[in-house]
């Protein structure tokens, strides 16, 4: 998506080698009419999908996910991070461990909102390792439903989780791709 490949080049700051930071439009402040254009192109590409909801891990996920839930018609899910006093349903719990804060913790969903009739597209923000993809996975199957892709704003395609992803026999959707964040650069894969 030239687009969003265009903002990462003027907005993005390479970390490290490992480490984008896109504060500017996706993780801190966001760029609302760039979320509408990434709404349409998940809800494009995954048009003739099934989707029945949209599930995301909070925060930086919801943007995406929203705009892409908009295009769909279709609600949108996020795992919560932290404990709430008003989650006391039934929970479906995933460990997932984080690639920015480099902490284990626990993405919780309320057995409310899905079911075993869910076709679920998965959103987020990044694809690094694959954790927390792999956390969204386990908790749509503790539902029962069925996994029909996953849309990925950033993908870091030199870390493992998309190598896994496709090897699990995934849907992996990426607007951006990402080869390399060497000598403070972004180099894009396609
Ligand atoms: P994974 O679970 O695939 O290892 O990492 C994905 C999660 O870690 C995303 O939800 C995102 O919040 C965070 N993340 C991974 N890599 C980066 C990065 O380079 N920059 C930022 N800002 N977040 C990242």
């Amino acid at each position: 998506m030239e687009r969003l490949k265009a903002k990462i080049r003027s907005e993005g700051q390479v970390l490290s080698e490992q480490v984008l930071k896109v504060d500017a439009f996706l993780n801190h402040q966001i760029d609302p009419a760039l979320m509408r254009d990434i709404g349409q192109e998940f809800a494009r590409r995954f048009a003739d999908a099934g989707i029945t909801k949209i599930v995301t891990i909070e925060a930086s996920g919801i943007a995406p996910a929203v705009m892409t839930g908009l295009e769909l018609g279709v609600p949108v899910i996020f795992a919560r991070k932290h404990q709430s006093l008003t989650l006391t349903d039934n929970l479906l719990v995933a460990s997932v461990y984080s690639f920015t804060k480099q902490t284990e913790s626990t993405i919780a969903v309320s057995t409310m909102h899905l079911s075993s009739d869910d076709r679920v597209l998965i959103i987020d923000d990044f694809l690094a390792n694959g954790k927390a993809a792999k956390a969204l996975i386990s908790i749509i199957g503790q539902a029962g439903a069925q996994v029909a892709g996953l849309g990925i704003v950033i993908e870091k395609s030199f870390q493992v989780g998309r190598a896994e992803l496709d090897a699990q026999g995934y849907r992996v959707e990426s607007l951006a791709r990402v080869a390399s964040l060497a000598d403070g650069q972004v180099t894009f894969a396609e």
